[in-house]
């Protein structure tokens, strides 16, 4: 039987890209989008490094963070004041800092001269949110999350729109296109693991697809960064696959970096300290200036 590829399936189909990914397919194959964010060019020669706890545990602590997380070079201070925490119990350390906590980023990344990136969940929280971030982050769990994104998508603001860790290309590609389809041209794809069988450790919850990097950049302008910390959920291997990511052609990355990792509030495996993070930026140079890329 002739496999008619006008219907869907599990992959982009060329009419996918003509009639349901209008604006976020490539027009030809050299159509690359670069878009300036906080005078940081994305999808240029130059790699944008985003940079952060996971959340905002306290004044001191994003302070403390984005003052070393800038002296080390990054270009964005990331951190979540609103998560999409796994169970719904809260104690005096696993918890949200909310309202506050976007107040003490904003400080902070004032004091420090650094950008921000933060996670919006709920519309209603989008009027703060969109003031205090250069970047709104949809995360992982939302990424279908149609009204959420349109809501998004109407600030504006540039979006970072996170993979579903069961998403397929076609879903990902499909959740951005409700984005640019609200007038939204600024808006970044991020890869940061998927759910498999196999992780190779138990506490690894999900597996970094780099090859979805090369397979994205065959359909879309849109530039694709990756998120090693939420994808392999072990900070010894946030190094090797961060230096994988931008060989495999990331346009960027996102780090979890905290002063005492195993004491972080959540996601105590994955985040780097100030040494690894800053260890790692020298790395991540050398890595880009061998594939004709940089990171200044
Ligand atoms: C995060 O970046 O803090 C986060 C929750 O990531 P993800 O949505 O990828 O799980
Ligand atoms: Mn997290």
């Amino acid at each position: 039987m002739k496999i008619d590829n006008k219907f869907p399936g599990k992959d982009v189909s060329q009419d996918d890209l003509l009639n349901k990914l209008p604006l976020v397919a490539k027009k030809n194959p050299d159509h690359h989008s670069n878009f300036e964010i906080a005078g940081i060019t994305f999808g240029g020669k130059s790699l944008p490094i985003m940079a952060g706890p996971n959340m905002i545990e306290s004044e001191e602590l994003i302070y403390d963070i984005a003052n070393n997380v800038k002296k080390s070079g990054a270009h964005f201070l990331r951190g979540g004041a609103f998560k999409p925490l796994t169970f719904p119990y809260r104690s005096e350390k696993y918890t949200e800092t909310r309202e506050k906590g976007i107040r003490w980023m904003v400080d902070a990344a004032k004091k420090v001269g650094l950008p921000i990136i933060t996670e919006v969940m709920e519309e209603r929280y989008l009027p703060l949110i969109s003031s205090a971030a250069d970047i709104l982050q949809i995360g992982s769990r939302n990424m279908q999350n149609y009204p959420l994104l349109t809501a998004c998508a109407r600030t504006g603001k540039p979006i970072m729109l996170k993979r579903h860790y069961g998403a397929s290309l076609r879903d990902w590609l499909g959740a951005a296109e409700y984005l640019m389809v609200e007038g939204n041209n600024k808006v970044i794809l991020c890869e940061r693991g998927i759910s498999t069988a196999h992780t190779h450790k138990a506490t690894s919850r999900y597996l970094l697809d780099l090859q979805v990097v090369p397979a994205a950049r065959e359909l879309t302008h849109l530039p694709i960064v990756v998120d090693p910390s939420h994808a392999t959920f072990w900070s010894a291997w946030v190094e090797p696959m961060t230096l994988a990511a931008i060989a495999a052609g990331a346009d960027g990355v996102m780090l979890e970096v905290h002063p005492d990792p195993s004491n972080a509030a959540i996601d105590p495996l994955q985040a780097l300290d100030y040494e690894g993070f800053m260890n790692l930026m020298l790395k991540m140079k050398k890595i880009a200036v061998a594939i004709d890329r940089d990171i200044v």
